[in-house]
């Protein structure tokens, strides 16, 4: 059975820093439905933040740790009391007073959820109940996170200032932070947030992360309001946004460095943006940049010129096209020329010829050939479509015979059958003589 009389201490909404900590093995077993093969570990504190608001659970490692002999869970809690503010951080040693067995044993978090108050972990091994662990966060990751809810803060309480727009869908794993406003936002506004937003993140502010009073609370305005109840924890930006927020946020808002819009676009009668912060953006920048290099090489072209370049290649290479499709045509009807008019089967073998072109020749072909006359438009490599027709039968008949020898795969009337194949065209050439 769970613990039902307490819930999961949760040290990351204390110590949002912290990257290890230790804890105890209050439950261990097996997980069910979506977790079936992991373990369902539940501890009396955590630093794992689980899925919760929109946003992706820790991961990272719980191992065995060894506890001192002066070491109660009286001491474990008094020590947490004396555990230094926010601002302060220490190790998770001095915090609580317990030493790391080396990482044997180590299971890893691969997820975390919460329900009722009460944190899961779910492992890849099981770890015995009342066993000491030291848990490590992926610290990468929960940094990660961390610049980019900020960010979302800041950007969404600038959205809420201006246009009086609520965030109504909010996501964050490893690769997408989008928001859903519940209105419209024009490109030009959506650059005017972005500013603003860089501005609040240069101007470093302190991002405060609290517990109001009930009597406070219900004087205070702040963003996602009206869904809440009990205590409620406040996340302030101040002069940019209060909302109620569960997830770690960074202290300062310079920590974001850089917050970009990515992309943005019309959702449900509101606006859908992705956008990127701290490191994200800078990786998101680093792949662009190197696609714009890499583009602006093959244009033989400077960065800032490349759209106007490929714009103009893209015209030359349509009228290329034309062009290649003009003599195709001819072509063909030089082909057409040079069959043996007293040949009954007959088949032509073209390449790049648009289907409309091709239709009126085997038209053409049908009534100056008593037999199959049939076109391939393709080549060996790629493979061939084919259109045939017969004057007097069944084009069916032949189509058949495609499917046989050739795995084709079409279809048609009796009068003609189109479809496609992979063949040579001289396996093509001696079958359609033998027939
Ligand atoms: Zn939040």
């Amino acid at each position: 059975m769970y613990p039902s009389a307490q819930t999961t201490k949760k040290l990351y909404d204390i110590h949002p820093y912290e990257k290890t900590f230790f804890a105890e093995v209050l439950s261990c077993r097996k997980g069910e439905r979506s977790h079936q093969g992991q373990f369902d570990i539940i501890l009396d504190q955590t630093l794992f933040f689980p899925e919760e608001g929109g946003q992706t659970p820790d991961l990272g490692l719980l191992a065995p740790a060894a506890v001192p002999a002066t070491c109660s869970a009286d001491a474990l809690s008094s020590n947490q009391k004396q555990a230094p503010s926010q601002s302060e951080p220490t190790s998770s040693e001095q915090v609580f007073g317990l030493k790391a067995v080396n990482s044997f044993d180590q299971v890893n978090v691969l997820d975390v959820k919460i329900k009722s108050g009460i944190i899961h972990h779910f492992c890849d091994s099981p770890l015995a109940v009342g066993a000491h662990i030291q848990g490590t966060i992926d610290w990468e990751r929960r940094y990660d996170n961390m610049q980019n809810h900020s960010g979302e803060h800041i950007f969404s309480g600038l959205v809420h200032s201006a246009f009086g727009y609520e965030n109504v869908g909010f996501h964050l794993s490893e690769r997408t932070c989008s928001m859903d406003y519940n209105g419209p936002l024009a490109q030009k506004d959506i650059d005017r947030i972005e500013l603003l937003a860089n501005r609040v993140i240069c101007g470093n502010r302190a991002i405060d992360c609290s517990y109001p009073s009930a009597q406070v609370l219900k004087q205070l305005d702040y963003r996602s309001k009206k869904e809440l109840s009990g205590p409620v924890r406040i996340v302030t930006i101040p002069g940019c946004d209060v909302c109620a927020c569960c997830a770690p946020h960074v202290r300062r808002t310079g920590e974001i460095g850089l917050l970009k819009v990515l992309r943005a676009q019309s959702y449900k009668g509101g606006t859908r943006l992705l956008i990127a912060c701290g490191t994200r953006a800078l990786l998101d920048f680093r792949r662009k940049q190197s696609v714009l290099e890499e583009v602006s090489h093959l244009l033989s072209s400077p960065q800032e010129e490349a759209a106007e370049t490929l714009t103009k290649k893209l015209a030359e290479f349509s009228s290329l096209k034309d062009a290649l499709h003009e003599a195709s045509a001819r072509l063909l009807e030089y082909d057409m020329v040079g069959l043996d008019p007293s040949a009954a089967n007959v088949c032509l073998f073209e390449n790049g010829i648009d289907p409309i072109r091709l239709r009126n020749a085997v038209n053409r072909m049908t009534a100056r050939h008593k037999g199959y006359c049939a076109t391939f438009n393709g080549s060996d490599a790629d493979g061939y479509s084919y259109i045939l027709s017969v004057a007097d039968g069944d084009a069916r008949i032949l189509n058949e015979q495609l499917k046989e020898h050739f795995s084709a795969r079409g279809g048609g009337s009796a009068a003609m059958c189109q479809g496609s194949l992979r063949a040579s065209r001289r396996d093509l050439e001696t079958f359609f003589s033998a027939l």
